[in-house]
């Protein structure tokens, strides 16, 4: 092996590099059951747990990973023997679909794989938050939008993976295609969520939270006197993000709203899909600080959003971070370490981390941000 490979093995994430090729593979195919098979390929290989380069054996061969079938095994072997797939290139070369991969390619930059994620956070040398740091998710979707876990579940989830606290954070009515809340089905919520929180007293507390949309023109759609009725309302952009023009006026709108607490994926970018909104960052940045409104790491797989390149720029602003998994089931919750990764990444301190912080600062918090609003 010469030094340029070994090098390649050492720093590259191998799993995204491979997951990315299959779904380029996928992309080539012209049978529908090829297509898919290679996409679920791409997903298997993007969410081990280790990094192939230690899956195999020493003689080369390769232990059975479920679902990964002769064609996607090629391909593994191609990268990790040369650094690249010849077969995948031949392919994508003689596909009518070429120019779109060569674009999507385009759109898998900062995306890490969960080998990559669970390498990171093995790693001890750094002041940013570990998993025993984080001490709850403010970003989560229940039975009572677009997710399929009950509040009840959440609950057990959330305490089974050492939380003090979390929010629920369905929808709002604005969003209909994800099942968003209408305010009556809210008030039967926050009912519910009183009484689980009577129910497990100090063991936990369930934060009233809410995914507000925000428009093009960076209103959200609750009045102000609607979001009064939430601890914390996340804002996030769910429209127009396949615009060219510059939309920073419609985020530091949406961050100048007093009720706002957390900028949820201010891109809205898609791995391998779509690119999200184009905006000056750093604009909207020094505004998130000056307002005091954190910016999150959604940390859906396919989000990644922010990555760990604008985290540092965000860090740089004087931001402060919301690290969430994004979950519409309970299995999901792990998602919260994809966004652990990226802060760890973007060095980003504990102290900036607000599901760092104990339940009464952060309480104190959500409060003290919606109470300066009716000023
Ligand atoms: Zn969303």
């Amino acid at each position: 092996m010469g030094a340029p490979l070994a090098r390649f093995r050492r720093c590259m994430d191998v799993n995204a590099v491979v997951g990315g090729l299959l779904r380029d593979l996928a992309f080539a195919q012209t049978s529908q059951p090829k297509m898919f098979g290679y996409k679920r390929a791409a997903a298997i290989i993007l969410s081990l747990e280790q990094s192939l380069t230690l899956l195999r054996r020493q003689d080369g061969s390769w232990p059975k990973i479920p679902g990964i079938g002769p064609g996607s095994l090629r391909v593994i072997t191609e990268v990790l023997d040369t650094g690249a797939s010849p077969t995948v290139e031949s392919a994508v070369a003689a596909s009518a679909r070429r120019e779109d991969i060569h674009r999507r390619r385009l759109l898998r930059g900062h995306f890490l794989s969960r080998a990559e994620v669970v390498r990171i956070l093995s790693m001890s040398h750094s002041s940013s938050p570990t998993p025993q740091d984080y001490r709850g998710d403010l970003q989560m979707h229940s039975e009572w939008s677009d997710g399929t876990p009950t509040l009840g579940d959440i609950v057990e989830a959330c305490l089974q993976r050492g939380y003090a606290y979390s929010a629920v954070t369905d929808h709002s009515y604005g969003l209909a295609i994800a099942g968003g809340m209408t305010m009556a089905q809210v008030a039967e919520q926050h009912e519910a969520i009183a009484t689980l929180n009577a129910a497990y007293g100090l063991r936990f507390r369930l934060i009233r939270g809410i995914e507000a949309n925000i428009s093009s023109d960076g209103a959200l759609d609750l009045s102000a006197e609607e979001a009064k009725q939430f601890e914390l309302v996340l804002a996030a952009p769910h429209s127009k993000l396949r615009k060219a023009d510059d939309q920073t006026a419609r985020l530091t709108t949406a961050i100048e709203n007093r009720d706002v607490h957390i900028l949820a994926h201010p891109r809205g970018r898609i791995a391998g899909s779509r690119a999200g909104i184009i905006a000056d960052w750093d604009r909207v940045f020094t505004r998130a600080a000056h307002e005091g409104v954190a910016i999150e790491i959604d940390g859906d797989p396919a989000r990644q959003d922010l990555d760990y390149t604008l985290a540092a720029r965000a860090l740089a602003a004087g931001c402060i971070f919301a690290l969430d998994s994004d979950a519409h089931t309970t299995s999901q919750l792990r998602y919260a370490e994809t966004a652990l990764a990226h802060a760890r990444l973007a060095a980003i301190p504990c102290e900036r981390v607000v599901n760092c912080w104990p339940v009464d600062r952060l309480l104190a918090w959500l409060s003290h941000r919606s109470s300066e609003a009716s000023h």
